[in-house]
């Protein structure tokens, strides 16, 4: 097993990354991650106003995988989130949907903790407590193109997708764009619900185990019009013991949503053999249509569906 630690961070994501571990496709490696807020803020001490913004979504990594080359999909399956019991929320004016109404920077400082059920919650006041949904929110590889993304922006590459799928089980396809792929992750939440919109999860350091996996030559992702390849994943996708999820990400919600149901109807067509019509028909019956986040420079969006539809031994990827 494979260990990377919390101080081994990249803050955006770019082939020049210098790899700080190489593993063979099918390795397991534990990264050690810490909060969104590099842990600058665990106690209700620390102070906001004195926050160092460069310090921001480290994520951890990256990872070089041997043999990934530009074509090929690199699957990480997160085996395993722990978290520590204390998390942040932070919002303020200028934050998120509703940073208009506040006059202040706020954040809130959480135990994570059993009830007296023996159920691990986030107690966010005296009197709620909130069930945990541990995930992950920033995931990706390099991109391609040479381009330099920072970890708070989503992409073709994955990046700060926030979308509470990629959890323990679930197995999310990135696309290998540079030699290695170059993956790294971070930024845990104890909990947070779709859209995320003060603009933060409870902020929570952990480890994250998870299994890498090289799909040779697989990748269809060609941007906004993934039904321009000839390979049937349009990435970034998640696919766990329910359903199959396509993402997307923009600065327009509208385009995003499409853009998540254009690749889902490429996924079906291309993967499954349905017709353009009855891809767009199941989509319009049984593919839900959600959003991920609304307060990233890119918002994302994904399409959930079941995978009972696609018949028990089809093979999903
Ligand atoms: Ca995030
Ligand atoms: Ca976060």
């Amino acid at each position: 097993m494979h260990r990377i630690s919390r101080d081994q961070v990249v803050y955006s994501m770019n082939a020049d990354n210098p790899p700080v571990l190489r593993v063979d496709s099918g390795s397991l490696i534990v990264f050690e991650t810490a909060d969104a807020l590099s842990g600058q803020i665990t106690s209700a001490d620390d102070r906001l106003d004195t926050l160092d913004w460069g310090r921001v979504n480290p994520a951890t990594g990256p990872v070089y995988v041997n043999d990934a080359q530009s074509g090929d999909v690199l699957a990480v399956t997160i085996k395993n989130i722990d978290i520590a019991d204390i998390g942040v929320t932070v919002t303020g004016p200028g934050m998120g949907l509703l940073g208009d109404t506040m006059s202040q920077a706020s954040r809130k400082v959480m135990s994570i903790r059993q009830d007296a059920d023996g159920k691990d919650v986030v107690v966010f006041s005296d009197t709620l407590q909130l069930p945990l949904n541990k995930m992950v929110g920033v995931i990706g590889t390099a991109p391609a193109g040479g381009a330099d993304i920072l970890n708070g922006v989503p992409g073709l590459h994955g990046g700060n997708m926030d979308c509470k799928e990629v959890r323990e089980g679930a197995t999310i396809l990135l696309p290998v764009n540079v030699p290695g792929a170059l993956l790294a992750l971070g930024d845990l939440h104890a909990a947070m619900a779709d859209g995320e919109i003060c603009v933060s999860g409870v902020e929570v350091a952990g480890t994250v185990t998870a299994q890498v996996k090289l799909l040779k030559g697989k990748s269809a992702d060609t941007g906004t019009d993934a039904s321009k390849s000839s390979n049937c994943l349009p990435l970034p996708m998640i696919i766990n013991d329910t359903h199959v999820m396509t993402i997307a990400a923009d600065e327009s919600l509208d385009t995003a949503a499409e853009v998540a149901v254009r690749n889902m109807a490429h996924y079906l067509s291309c993967k499954h053999n349905f017709s353009p019509e009855e891809a767009a028909m199941l989509i319009s019956l049984a593919g839900d249509v959600r959003i991920c986040q609304l307060v990233n420079p890119k918002k994302t969006t994904r399409v959930e569906l079941p995978r009972r539809y696609l018949g028990k031994e089809a093979q999903l990827y």
